[in-house]
């Protein structure tokens, strides 16, 4: 490992933690049934709702995305009903298998699943098609950001095909919360979620569920069955006294709410044009360096790329980590495509700047070279700054 060299996390989940973060972090454990902790609470659900860009509950759970979005998926199905499960990557391939383990607890008679190829992202029109043919849909679940793929979706005009039926629309916004325009009300989303490790600049551990109004009356017409822990009825019932129904994470609360001041000082839309800014500098220092990027509908949130000819994972991604400091992805293998040593991708969220993407792209082309690959030293540094001289899209 070189010496003196920062560690730069760029995973695209878990991301790095900012130090005041972590200092809040380290305060000693208070109680959470006193005023101190609903206080707390209270100002992280106020914050959250203006980063869900929503004036509806958004719920904090202990668990990771997965627990969330779990537990969005089994509450709002309408028993006898059909639920539509859009993938194209590892994540939204995740939901499928959810909806496929609780179907005869649910009372769901049919999976629909709507695939598209790993890189490539769904239109409002073959969502509108289904819904079309299948009346009976009761949810709908669309990743927003499919992390696997560094694919992005038109959650807006998705959310303005399913608003018009009675089905609901869940949206994984794991990794879009936080890095890209997402509008829980103005879009009409029934139901946003995220987790604390991606953009929200926290250690993992913390859901978030944002449940819009349709959710809302939905809870109260599905009757619970299955499941105690993930029963969302339970959770709002606490939230609406600035509670929790289980002994909440106490330490990752406070932290989130002082990561949330943060992201709120920079301003969200500032946030938004930084995220963009380093997915764009990314994007085009890839391919000024002659690889090929993943998605043909790129996301801001991370940047990925096919490796070239000769350059195998092993060699990249500890090359960036034992020679540099620089801790980057490599591909995930699903039913969809088998990406694991095929492909590398950066992150853009969070507590990251353009120092940060610079050393990243340094470090991956300096370890392309020694893997062979021709490319003018700079090439991928000079393509970044090109971007970063350019004024921030606000
Ligand atoms: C990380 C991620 C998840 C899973 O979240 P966990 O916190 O790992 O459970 C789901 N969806 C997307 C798009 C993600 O990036």
């Amino acid at each position: 490992m070189p010496v003196l060299s920062k560690i730069r996390l760029l995973t695209p989940g878990p991301t790095d933690v900012p130090p005041a973060v972590l200092l809040e972090m380290a305060q000693p454990i208070i109680h959470h049934r006193t005023q101190q902790f609903q206080d707390i609470f209270a100002e992280l659900s106020q914050r959250l709702q203006r980063v869900f860009r929503t004036s509806e509950p958004v719920l904090t759970l202990a668990g990771s995305g997965t627990t969330a979005f779990e537990a969005a998926q089994i509450n709002l199905v309408k028993p006898g009903s059909k639920v539509l499960t859009i993938a194209g990557g590892k994540f939204g391939e995740r939901w499928q298998d959810i909806y496929d383990t609780y179907a005869p607890t649910l009372g769901i008679t049919e999976n629909i699943k709507l695939n598209v190829p790993w890189g490539e992202a769904v239109s409002a029109q073959q969502v509108e098609e289904v819904l079309k043919a299948n009346p009976d849909i009761s949810v709908v679940v669309l990743v927003n950001s499919e992390t696997s793929t560094a694919t992005a979706s038109d959650v807006k005009a998705i959310a303005a095909v399913v608003s018009k039926t009675d089905a609901l629309l869940l949206v994984d916004g794991i990794t879009s919360v936080g890095t890209m325009p997402v509008e829980m009300d103005a879009w009409g989303i029934d139901v946003l979620v995220t987790g604390s490790q991606k953009a929200l600049m926290l250690p993992p551990g913390l859901g978030f569920v944002g449940l819009g109004k349709r959710a809302q009356q939905r809870l109260k017409e599905v009757k619970p069955t299955g499941y105690y822990n993930l029963d969302l009825r339970k959770w709002l019932k606490s939230w609406a006294n600035q509670d929790v129904p289980f002994t909440p994470p106490v330490s990752l609360i406070r932290g989130q709410r002082v990561a949330l001041e943060m992201i709120e000082t920079e301003g969200l839309e500032n946030v938004w044009a930084r995220s963009n800014a380093l997915a764009t500098a990314s994007r085009t220092a890839f391919t000024a360096m002659g690889l090929e990027l993943i998605s043909k509908s790129p996301s801001d949130s991370v940047t990925g790329a096919y490796y070239p000819e000769g350059v195998t994972d092993k060699a990249l991604r500890n090359g960036t980590r034992d020679n540099h400091n620089v801790h980057i992805a490599g591909g995930q293998d699903g039913r969809g495509a088998s990406w694991k040593g095929k492909i590398f991708r950066i992150s853009n969220m969070g507590y990251v700047d353009a120092g940060d993407t610079l050393a990243a792209l340094l470090a991956i082309e300096m370890e392309l070279i020694a893997c062979g690959c021709k490319i003018k030293p700079g090439t991928a540094v000079a393509a970044a700054g090109e971007i970063f001289a350019k004024p921030l899209a606000v």
